[in-house]
């Protein structure tokens, strides 16, 4: 059997085909360089041009965040009355003031009382929010997102409730 050799291009050495990367843009459908140069090569160029490949990264990493964020917020203006998107954003807001000592108990105690709204809702036909009594946003003091500062109330009582709290 005849194994087929090509002349490395770099280290001059004859080596078996399989040694070099297949290039379909090369005259032999492969690399000039075996896959050993080539991978030195790499290596080189990499540790020479160190500082300018960081900086491609790091600009394209700045660009890339930027346009993460316009694409967050040109879908945000175009779905300001979609449901999914308020939801996403009470969640954010809740998981902001859910303090860090809230126990787990206390968390299901939580998750029950929307249960609870949803149930309400089932059996009524009435919607029902759960409700921050001090809102977690709130313009002189903010809520936290516990359960002695959630109630379960009417949508409509919710909707008309600003966010002020008197104090
Ligand atoms: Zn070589």
């Amino acid at each position: 059997m005849i194994e087929l050799t090509k002349e490395c291009s770099s280290c001059g050495v004859e080596k078996p085909t399989d040694k070099f990367t297949r290039n379909k843009t090369k005259k032999w459908g492969l690399d000039s360089q075996c896959k050993l140069c080539k991978s030195r090569q790499d290596k080189e160029y990499r540790r020479k041009n160190k500082h300018k490949l960081r900086k491609y990264f790091e600009e394209y990493h700045v660009l890339n965040r930027e346009r993460k964020i316009r694409i967050a917020c040109t879908w945000q203006s175009n779905n300001k009355d979609k449901s999914n998107y308020n939801k996403r954003k009470n969640e954010i807001k809740r998981m902001k003031r859910l303090p860090s000592w809230i126990t787990k108990e206390e968390f299901k105690q939580i998750e029950a009382l929307y249960k609870k709204a949803k149930d309400l809702f089932k059996e009524t036909g009435n919607e029902y929010h759960v409700d921050h009594i001090i809102p977690l946003n709130g313009k002189l003091v903010s809520g936290l997102h516990v359960l002695s500062n959630l109630q379960v109330i009417l949508a409509k009582d919710n909707l008309s409730k600003s966010n002020r709290f008197m104090i």
